[in-house]
């Protein structure tokens, strides 16, 4: 079993609500189970400002799929909470669900990339994140207690449940 890391992040149709039924769905993972999730942030959008807020969360998994499998399933979730991509990049999401850190692997693939290439500038990753594993370090860039205290969390903010 792998130690994986998956970003959670929503800011259409009830955000707190799809990221607790995306947290369950990680759950039902084949081959996989969920071993710790953090509590939920709300924080400002990132990349493009014109959007509603995001509620944020961070689950840590213990999983035999590989990274791809893993990926292709993360996307399935997002199309059954009714994801659409049109293209447009940051943009408003009804469920995201990335690979943050899989195991100490780094990978540069098509479509997938590992560490997360924006985790380590992200305070709505990092908070979270460092709620579950703040000594875990993100191979390249280290530990996450570190990185958080590097970047600005004044706009992600712990829900109160
Ligand atoms: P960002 O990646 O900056 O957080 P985003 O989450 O909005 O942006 P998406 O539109 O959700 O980007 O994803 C675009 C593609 O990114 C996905 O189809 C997937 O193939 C690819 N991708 C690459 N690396 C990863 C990863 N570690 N986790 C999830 N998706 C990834
Ligand atoms: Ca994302
Ligand atoms: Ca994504």
């Amino acid at each position: 079993m792998e130690n994986t890391y998956i970003g959670l992040g929503s800011n259409l149709a009830d955000p707190s609500a799809q990221v607790e039924a995306g947290l369950a769905a990680l759950a039902k993972l084949p081959a996989t189970r969920l071993v710790a999730r953090s509590r939920r942030y709300r924080s400002a959008p990132w990349g493009r400002v014109d959007q509603p807020e995001f509620v944020n969360a961070v689950a840590q998994l213990a999983t035999a799929l590989t990274p791809r499998e893993l990926l292709d399933h993360l996307l399935t979730i997002e199309r059954v909470a009714g994801r659409e991509r049109d293209g447009t990049r940051w943009g408003p999401r009804v469920l995201d669900l990335d690979i943050l850190v899989y195991g100490d692997r780094v990978l540069n693939e098509s479509g997938l990339h590992v560490p997360h290439p924006h985790l380590h500038e992200r305070a709505f990753v990092l908070a979270p994140l460092a709620e579950i594993a703040p000594d875990l370090d993100i191979p390249g860039h280290g530990s996450v207690w570190k990185l958080l205290a590097s970047v600005d969390a004044s706009s992600c903010v712990r829900m109160a449940e």
